[in-house]
């Protein structure tokens, strides 16, 4: 026998249903255990009404008329909507929940007992519209209540199953032969009495692994919507990878660790009985999927360290500090023995080598009676302060690699240390599993989708680096640094390896963001379309998407825009620059932006504000860094005097050669900052600041040519005053 489980996306809806039966009737499954979900989003639905009439919330009642809306349309679908009989069912089905709720409702009071009876309703409706679907169409099956054959105590919302008891039932049902197939409700059991419980959440996975395990199935197969298992979460990641071959310590491992394809105890019933579990998807069922089994050297066709990233959201650290604790055995286990009286679940465990402190990883939901039942527990040693009374920090998330062959490896801890460190990434503990199976880092929640795809890219995506890049600034120069990336973006990638991604632009005005990569075809009139903004939203955007791999890029001139770096770099945002006044500002800016780009890791790199595109800046920091010393440099800085000094000869006026220089592009917006030597005069000051010299503006000597009238006024005035001048030039 097959026991098979269709999630909630796989029967959303009558046209995912008719594909779910399809896979199903095929001819292979036909002696098979079918298992099945809620409809998708249901059973949160479901929960929230009874939360609402709970706290007198009469919203709850439209909650139910959705979900009864919802259920209705899928049988009309299904089933011509003349087929009284499943209508029927659904209709008293919610009869009965709305007395429930009702009942919820003016009491003020949801009980976890409840709670499960309302969730039932969810698998209880699915399963019997399938059903009803599958009599409409003659094909022969059995309806079973899971609740008849799950034994579980008392625990509701969570409840734990008596496998004996369970064993027993199922196998005394199921092991003869059948020629029929069975359709049952996940997710629902019942204690001793009776009385639902439910699993935990996802857990119709679990139901049919236990119906597995007791039949002992040839297949446990799991039909989701994903094409099974994936080196990270599809929902953040775009380049995951499938995992065809995983063993059941590893997937264990990794649905611990948040990968939410799998419900962890699901694994156990099907590894006790060696039996193989594939996971399949429903909308793509001929693809491989995953299959997990006992063969640890199963992953040994790929040849990558580690086999997957997961995540947990919701976790807070707790750590009790003292003086007084060093030495002295026992605190740790007074610690989780309290936890342990409260059912505080612990995720993750370090204790400082100093035996200073201890700290633990929960479920956020969990503090608050953890940090009472803790600081009731060493009462004592906090008043006599021995010990400091339980610390808390919220909002924290768990990131983990998990991998068999981890073991076999260096490094591993060393590569995902510096991959988070380079992205500036904190991180606030770090665990490695003693089955050398996992290494896990517990990271602030706003930093947890970065860092699932910083440790894809660097465990999986060694090969491509993708880089976010925020461009300031998209007049002439920078208009042609985004055709010049489009025209580029091809070779980048095929041969440095690099996928270029422009993800923000902005000009004095406006502010354009996608982090899905701007369309460089069209960029200009989505630019010009978006509302007014100014250098601090685009910045405060940058830094809010918190991407992999940002590049801040400078195309303007100005002082605003100079004013950000500091802003850039502190968040290990590199930073790229044509502009020239942060290079050239007051010594004391220019090393305090040198140093912040040494301390978090992230370049400051500004080599055309000297000689265009000629690799200047990159030669001196070469020379510096193989031990030369600079003790002259000779050189002609300006674009604009070259052009000037080659094309006047006095047979047309100065200001003609001028205007030309200018209409030709080489000049600054204002000609004088070139012809009045300023220009000059910051190249001069970044090449010998990068030459090693401590010198500012003022050291410099600037001989001007431009007579002291010719800086009066606007650069009109300018251009009347050359004229006036002609003699002098
Ligand atoms: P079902 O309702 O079928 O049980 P779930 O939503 O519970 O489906 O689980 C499938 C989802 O798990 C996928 O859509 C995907 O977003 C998520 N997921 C998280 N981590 C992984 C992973 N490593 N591999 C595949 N899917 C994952
Ligand atoms: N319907 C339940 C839930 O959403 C069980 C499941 O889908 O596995 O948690
Ligand atoms: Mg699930």
């Amino acid at each position: 026998m097959n026991v098979l489980k269709f999630g909630g996306t796989s029967v959303a809806n009558a046209t995912n249903i008719k594909l779910t039966v399809s896979i199903f009737t095929q001819e292979k499954y036909q002696n098979s255990i079918v298992v099945v979900s809620a409809l998708s989003g249901v059973t949160d639905l479901l929960i929230q009404a009874a939360v609402d009439a709970s706290i007198s919330n009469g919203k709850y009642i439209e909650t139910l008329n959705h979900i009864e809306q919802k259920h209705i349309d899928c049988v009309v679908e299904l089933i011509a909507a003349n087929n009284t009989e499943a209508l029927k069912t659904v209709q008293e089905n919610f009869i009965e929940l709305k007395n429930i709720c009702e009942g919820i409702y003016r009491l003020g009071e949801l009980t976890a007992r409840t709670k499960d009876k309302v969730v039932s309703f969810g698998e209880l409706l699915s399963s019997k519209i399938i059903s009803s679907y599958l009599s409409s169409i003659n094909f022969k099956h059995q309806w079973v209540d899971s609740r008849e054959f799950i034994i579980t105590d008392s625990s509701f919302g969570n409840a734990n199953v008596d496998f004996e008891k369970t064993n027993l039932k199922i196998h005394s049902t199921f092991s003869i032969q059948h020629s029929t197939l069975f359709l049952a409700p996940g997710f629902i059991s019942s204690n001793e009495s009776g009385v639902t419980t439910t699993l935990g959440r996802g857990g119709s996975d679990y139901t049919a692994a236990i119906f597995a395990g007791a039949i002992n199935a040839e297949n446990l197969e799991i039909w989701t919507d994903v094409s099974g298992m994936m080196t990270a979460d599809p929902r953040w990641v775009v380049n995951v990878k499938n995992i065809p071959h995983t063993s059941y310590k590893e997937a264990m491992e990794l649905s611990h660790f948040g990968a939410k394809v799998i419900y962890p105890p699901t694994i156990q019933p099907a590894m006790q009985k060696n039996i193989p579990i594939w996971i399949k998807n429903t909308f793509e069922p001929n693809a491989y999927g995953t299959r997990i089994s006992a063969n640890t050297e199963s992953n040994t066709t790929s040849d990558e360290m580690i086999t997957g990233i997961s995540s947990i959201n919701h976790i807070s650290l707790l750590s009790l500090e003292g003086s007084g604790m060093v030495g002295i055995p026992g605190f740790s286990k007074r610690l989780f023995e309290a936890l342990a009286l409260e059912k505080v679940n612990v995720i993750l465990i370090t204790q400082s080598s100093s035996e200073h402190s201890i700290c633990v990883g929960v479920n956020t939901v969990d503090v608050e009676k953890a940090k009472k039942a803790v600081d009731t527990a060493f009462d004592y040693e906090i008043a006599t302060g021995k010990v400091e009374p339980l610390v808390v920090e919220k909002d924290l998330s768990i990131v983990a690699v998990v991998g068999d062959k981890m073991k076999n490896h260096q490094g591993i801890s060393g590569k995902m240390f510096s991959a988070l460190g380079r992205n500036g990434i904190n991180i606030r503990g770090i665990a490695q599993g003693s089955s050398e199976r996992n290494i896990s880092a517990v990271v602030a929640y706003s930093d947890v989708k970065k860092a699932v795809n910083v440790l894809h890219e660097a465990f999986f995506e060694s090969s491509k680096k993708q880089l976010n890049i925020f461009i300031a600034g998209v007049g002439n120069v920078g208009n042609k640094l985004v055709s010049q990336l489009q025209q580029q973006s091809e070779y980048l990638l095929n041969q440095l390896n690099i996928q270029i991604k422009v993800t923000g632009l902005a000009n004095s005005k406006q502010i354009l963001i996608n982090e899905d990569g701007i369309d460089l075809t069209n960029w200009q009139e989505k630019l010009a379309a978006t509302p007014q903004a100014t250098i601090d939203d685009f910045t405060d955007e940058i830094v809010k998407r918190n991407l992999r791999n940002s590049v801040f890029v400078d195309v303007s001139a100005s002082a605003v825009v100079a004013a950000v770096y500091g802003k850039m770099l502190e968040r290990s945002i590199a930073v790229v620059a044509c502009n020239k006044i942060t290079a050239s500002s007051a010594y004391d800016n220019y090393v305090h932006i040198k140093n912040l780009s040494k301390e978090f890791n992230a370049p400051f790199l500004f080599e055309t504000n000297v000689g265009a595109g000629l690799p200047i800046i990159d030669t001196l920091n070469n020379l510096i860094k193989s031990g030369d010393k600079i003790h002259k440099m000779q050189a002609v800085l300006s674009g604009t005097l070259n052009f000037v000094f080659n094309n006047y000869d006095a047979t047309k006026p100065f200001a003609e050669v001028v205007k030309q220089a200018q209409d030709e592009g080489y000049t600054e917006p204002d000609p004088r900052l070139d012809l009045g030597g300023t220009d000059v005069m910051r190249k001069i000051m970044i090449l010998a600041r990068e030459a090693g010299e401590k010198i500012e503006m003022e050291d410099i000597a600037n001989n001007s040519f431009l007579p002291q009238e010719c800086f009066d006024g606007s650069v009109d005035d300018f251009y009347k005053s050359m004229l006036k001048n002609e003699e002098h030039f």
